[in-house]
């Protein structure tokens, strides 16, 4: 994909913050640029791999099918780093039933979900994250339908990592993302992140005074220890209004969709990805 010279995000746009987190995540861990591959969906969020300022590969899919997507790329290719980038709407909208399922597999990629509660890319629809009552300034009427909480639905499904980070806090993020990549399994990181031109309740200075970051221990580390810190996530996930908790919420080491694969059916292999012969008119054979 190439990278644009100039990026269309609305100024204060949180989308800029999640960029910023996810290009130094990446450098950081100094991982080979040419194994990593974004895949994002349909929405504003879906410019991402356009505007990223590194020298990794990016694919700008569907809407709803940005996962589909990244787990064929992963399962063709297991030595890549997959990361997706989506929306709440597109992720837990129109794609929500790619997202509770990939929750059973453990494919080892990276989910970002940047989660504003609005459509703004078709000027600022209520999405499936936006609570109940609010009435933001691109909506006639409150919103009169109660909301989908992504780290609930991705604990429930089997996600092994859940997180939520903020995009105005990058350092944070950054470290979020660095965890995410490194974790080895399905990891969900549930972004908040304002979008200043369509949804004026879920703001900066509104997130500011309720955010806070979780000081605990979310590694499972035996089958006991599993239920108790599930429960623990979950109702640390429904906590919303005051106080709204970021970081870490749940982690598990279990085995991935590859492994199974591979104890399965031992004659399995994952084959490397095909090579295309590109005639000169441009069609593959
Ligand atoms: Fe960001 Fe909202 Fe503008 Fe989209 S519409 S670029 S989400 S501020």
């Amino acid at each position: 994909m190439q990278v644009t010279e100039w990026n269309d995000w609305c100024p204060g746009c949180g989308n800029f913050g999640i960029l910023n987190a996810e290009q130094q995540a990446i450098s950081e861990l100094g991982i080979d640029l040419k194994k990593v591959v974004l895949v994002s969906g349909i929405g504003c969020s879906g410019k991402l791999p356009h505007f990223v300022r590194i020298p990794v590969s990016g694919v700008h899919t569907l809407h709803g099918r940005a996962l589909p997507f990244a787990i064929g790329i992963k399962l063709a290719n297991p030595e890549l780093e997959v990361i997706v980038n989506a929306g709440d709407g597109d992720q837990l909208g129109i794609g929500v039933g790619h997202f509770v399922s990939a929750g059973r597999r453990n494919v080892d990629i990276t989910v970002i979900v940047h989660d504003n509660g609005v459509y703004g890319l078709t000027k600022g629809q209520a999405s499936p994250t936006l609570k109940k009552g609010v009435k933001t300034k691109s909506l006639p009427k409150p919103n009169i339908n109660d909301d989908i909480n992504p780290l609930t639905v991705a604990l429930a499904s089997g996600y092994t990592f859940v997180a939520r980070g903020y995009a105005y806090d990058v350092k944070h993020l950054k470290e979020l993302i660095k965890e995410a990549i490194k974790h080895k399994g399905l990891a969900l990181i549930d972004v908040l992140q304002p979008c200043p031109t369509y949804n004026d309740i879920n703001t900066k200075e509104w997130y500011d005074k309720r955010i806070y970051k979780l000081d605990w221990d979310p590694v499972v580390r035996n089958e006991e220890d599993k239920k108790k810190k599930f429960l623990q996530a979950m109702e640390k996930a429904l906590e919303w209004g005051d106080r709204i908790p970021i970081g870490i919420f749940y982690k598990e080491e279990r085995d991935t969709f590859e492994e199974r694969i591979s104890s399965a059916s031992p004659s399995y292999k994952i084959l490397p990805p095909a090579k295309v012969k590109i005639e000169k008119e441009g069609k593959p054979t």
